[in-house]
């Protein structure tokens, strides 16, 4: 159970730090499905959104310090392979 814990920081992690290629391929550590990401930016904030397309997880990330660098080629909002 821990292990999989981890395996939820280590995808936020990543997607608060990762570029494109590494975002794209990342899966639901729990049920492997793809996931939904999204980033939003209002006045000085910036949360990422993330959901297992089988919703069996969820996370909210706020208080970014800035914006990902996968944003700027894959938009505000993408899909996982
Ligand atoms: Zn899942």
């Amino acid at each position: 159970m821990k292990k999989q814990f981890d395996n939820f920081e280590e995808v936020e992690k990543t997607l608060i730090q990762g570029s494109a290629n590494t975002v794209s391929s990342l899966r639901c550590p729990s049920c492997g499905s793809p996931l939904v990401v999204t980033y939003t930016e209002f006045s000085d904030k910036r949360c990422l959104s993330i959901k297992c397309k089988k919703l069996c997880y969820r996370s909210n990330i706020d208080g970014l310090k800035e914006e990902p660098p996968w944003v700027r080629s894959l938009g505000n909002r993408f899909e996982t392979n």
